[in-house]
């Protein structure tokens, strides 16, 4: 990655939220940049979903502010939501090519093939989308967030419920994302693959960023031996060594 393409392309200032009486996060900030994978981690209902969409431009926070440096792509962010659908009757080909002639009519056949390669689906082009797997299901969804080349990338929770293999494929395909300039970022319970796949950890706890950096960093500086006993630390209340 060039050097002067590295500055943040997204920014996250103090941002708060609640829902009525349930504060889920307090003064949470932070920079992602294009080429990178950040994933954010966290228990059940700490506010990672929340904060992605926050990051993503689809719920506004009460109070801070996010910043994305997009200059003048024509979709800002791709999101992909938990547990993406896509309208019955219609083949893989013809659901993503649905979505490249709605950002832009001229985007061909050739686009959708070439996407379809991207994440591994060349050979289901022509199968019906209600008869894919979850896991494919996600990788169609992963193509079709990626239409138009958002410089950003939201995806919610990309494995759960899938099997090793697939969960492999899903991190790959969204390192290979990353690898051609888009900042991923990814809510997940996967901590393997996070130690494999992700530039830079944020672990959300009690509303707050209770540790922020790459895999090894947080691992030095909890002084822990892997990230899952980091994770154990923060969450059951450990404290450090
Ligand atoms: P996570 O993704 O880490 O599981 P969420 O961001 O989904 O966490 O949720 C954080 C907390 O906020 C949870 O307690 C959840 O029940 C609550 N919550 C999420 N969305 C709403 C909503 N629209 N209205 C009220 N409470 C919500």
């Amino acid at each position: 990655m060039n050097k002067t393409e590295s500055a943040a392309v997204l920014e996250a200032n103090d941002v708060s939220k609640t829902y009525g009486e349930l504060e889920v996060l307090k003064d949470v900030s932070m920079e992602a940049e294009r080429g990178r994978v950040y994933a954010l981690i966290g228990p059940n209902g700490s506010g990672k979903t929340t904060f992605l969409k926050i990051l993503a431009g689809l719920l506004p926070p009460d109070s801070g502010e996010v910043l994305r440096r997009t200059g003048g792509a024509e979709r800002a962010v791709g999101y992909l939501p938990q547990q993406p659908s896509f309208r019955d009757g219609f083949t893989v080909a013809e659901t993503l090519r649905f979505y490249t002639r709605l950002l832009d009519e001229k985007m061909g056949d050739g686009y959708v093939s070439e996407a379809l390669g991207d994440v591994g689906l060349s050979d289901a082009s022509n199968r019906r989308v209600s008869g894919l797997s979850g896991g494919m299901t996600r990788l169609l969804g992963v193509a079709q967030s990626r239409v138009g080349d958002p410089p950003i990338m939201a995806v919610d929770e990309p494995t759960s419920g899938l099997d090793p293999e697939m969960t492999g494929r899903i991190f790959e395909t969204l390192s290979g994302v990353a690898d051609n300039g888009t900042a991923v970022l990814l809510t997940t319970h996967d901590l393997d693959k996070v130690v494999r796949h992700a530039d830079k950890v944020v672990l959300i706890y009690d509303r707050r960023i209770a540790g922020s950096g790459s895999p090894d960093e947080l691992v030095n500086e909890h002084e822990r031996e892997s990230l899952a006993s980091v994770f154990d630390s923060v969450v059951r209340g450990g404290g450090r060594g």
